[in-house]
C-alpha cells in the first residue's frame, strides 16, 4: 500500500491575506512626511539625544517619550548588506535583491532598507548611499524606493 494512503498526501496551497493597520501617530507622521516632503524623519530623545530614525514613540534605551523631530538623511554610509538571490513572493524587489543596514546622517540607529547598486563592488562597509524615493509614493516605507551608493 501507498505510504500516501496511510500518512495522507500532502497538497501544496497559497494563502493571499491583504490587510490594513491603523500605523500609530509615530509612524503616521514618518509615512506622511516620507509620501508628501520626500523627508526622512526621526525623533530625538530628551534625556540620552540618541536619534531614532525610524522613529520610536518611547526611547529604546531610556524608556522616556520623545517628540523632538528632527530630519535625518537623506545620506548616510552603509553599515552592511547582504545579497539574496532566489525570488520569494513577498520580497519587494526582483531577485538578487540587496538589503542594507544604513548609518543615516543625522541618526544613532540604523536603517535597514534596499540597495541598489550597478556593480556589487560598489558597495562596502563605509561607503556613502542616498535615498531614491519613488515618483508614485502611498505612505509606505516603500516611498523610499532604495538606496544607491553616491
Ligand atoms: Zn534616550
Amino acid at each position: 500500500m501507498h505510504s500516501e494512503m496511510n500518512q495522507g498526501l500532502i497538497v501544496p496551497g497559497k494563502i493571499s491575506i491583504p490587510f490594513s493597520y491603523a500605523a500609530g501617530r509615530t509612524a503616521s507622521r514618518f509615512l506622511v512626511e516620507l509620501r508628501d516632503n520626500q523627508r526622512i524623519m526621526g525623533v530625538r530623545c530628551p534625556e540620552c539625544e540618541r536619534v531614532q530614525a525610524p522613529p520610536q514613540r518611547v526611547c529604546l534605551h531610556c524608556f522616556v517619550e520623545t517628540e523632538d523631530w528632527v530630519e535625518v538623511g537623506p545620506g548616510g554610509r552603509l553599515v552592511a548588506h547582504t545579497v539574496i538571490y532566489g525570488q520569494k513572493p513577498h520580497h519587494p524587489a526582483v531577485s538578487p535583491l540587496i538589503h542594507g543596514l544604513i548609518s543615516l546622517d543625522g541618526a544613532d540607529s540604523n536603517f535597514v532598507h534596499l540597495i541598489q547598486a550597478d556593480r556589487p563592488e560598489q558597495l562596502f562597509e563605509g561607503v556613502r548611499v542616498e535615498a531614491v524615493f519613488a515618483e508614485d509614493r502611498q505612505g509606505h516605507i516603500l516611498d523610499i524606493e532604495y538606496f544607491r551608493p553616491v
